[in-house]
């Protein structure tokens, strides 16, 4: 799968993507991350990607031509049969939840728009996104950080980004409740002792034992999980 990440700030994105699983799925080849700088198509003398809105207010808004210019370059090195999708991240957007990712996961070819300042010129959203997402009902500074955690998250659905796709679809909400308490070694830790049960080897128990844990965790933190789906 291929993200296209348009953005003011490339390398704050590119450090953030370079690190850890989602820089290892880059080189291994399981997915690719492509940086666009959209001031590189502002096409006048300073540079300037941002203009004061009309009709008055605090701050600056993004222009649509370098934004709509700087699509059309990266849609020219997409190829014409690649199922592709374009998301602005804005808190205007419905909230990204697992669901919302795995949908995602399922497009050859993925482009994020990153507003930033007071946001983007609406003429720019109506030309060249499908989707506004939201990571959260608080706002950011720029959709930088709401971008890496977009392609973080569909990343480590596509097959080769981890090393078992197991290790997801026993995670908490992937999984349809929280996840049960894990442990590893000191056995003791400050007084406190890996409950008996993981040490026993007896894998039906164990299991029986987790299953029990994240159903009341689930409860305690989340009981909107446990009931039935509405949608
Ligand atoms: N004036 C805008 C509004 O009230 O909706 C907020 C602009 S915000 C300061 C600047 C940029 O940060 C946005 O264009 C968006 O790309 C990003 N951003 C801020 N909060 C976000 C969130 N919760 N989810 C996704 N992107 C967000």
């Amino acid at each position: 799968m291929n993200f296209h990440i348009m953005t003011l700030f490339p390398e704050l994105v590119d450090t953030v993507l370079s690190e850890s699983i989602i820089g290892r799925g880059r080189e291994a080849g399981a997915i690719s991350v492509k940086l666009y700088n959209i001031r590189d198509y502002a096409n006048n003398k300073h540079n300037k990607v941002d203009d004061t809105p009309y009709g008055g207010g605090m701050g600056m808004l993004m222009a649509a031509p370098p934004i709509c210019d700087c699509h059309d370059a990266v849609c020219k090195n997409i190829p014409a049969d690649s199922k592709k999708h374009t998301v602005y991240m804005s808190p205007k957007g419905k909230i990204l939840d697992h669901k919302a990712a795995v949908r995602l996961s399922e497009y050859d070819d993925l482009i994020i728009l990153c507003g930033h300042y007071e946001g983007v010129d609406e003429r720019a959203i109506e030309e060249v996104v499908d989707e506004q997402i939201s990571i959260g009902d608080y706002i950011l500074t720029g959709g930088e950080l709401p971008a890496c955690i977009l392609v973080d998250c569909v990343a480590r659905l596509i097959p080769g980004v981890l090393a078992d796709s197991v290790c997801y679809e026993d995670e908490s909400i992937a999984s349809g409740i929280l996840e049960y308490p894990q442990y590893t070694r000191p056995y003791e830790y400050r007084g406190r002792k890996v409950p008996d049960i993981l040490l026993s080897g007896h894998h039906e128990n164990i299991a029986k034992w987790r299953r029990q844990q994240a159903l009341k965790i689930t409860q305690e933190i989340r009981p909107e999980l446990l009931k039935p789906d509405t949608d």
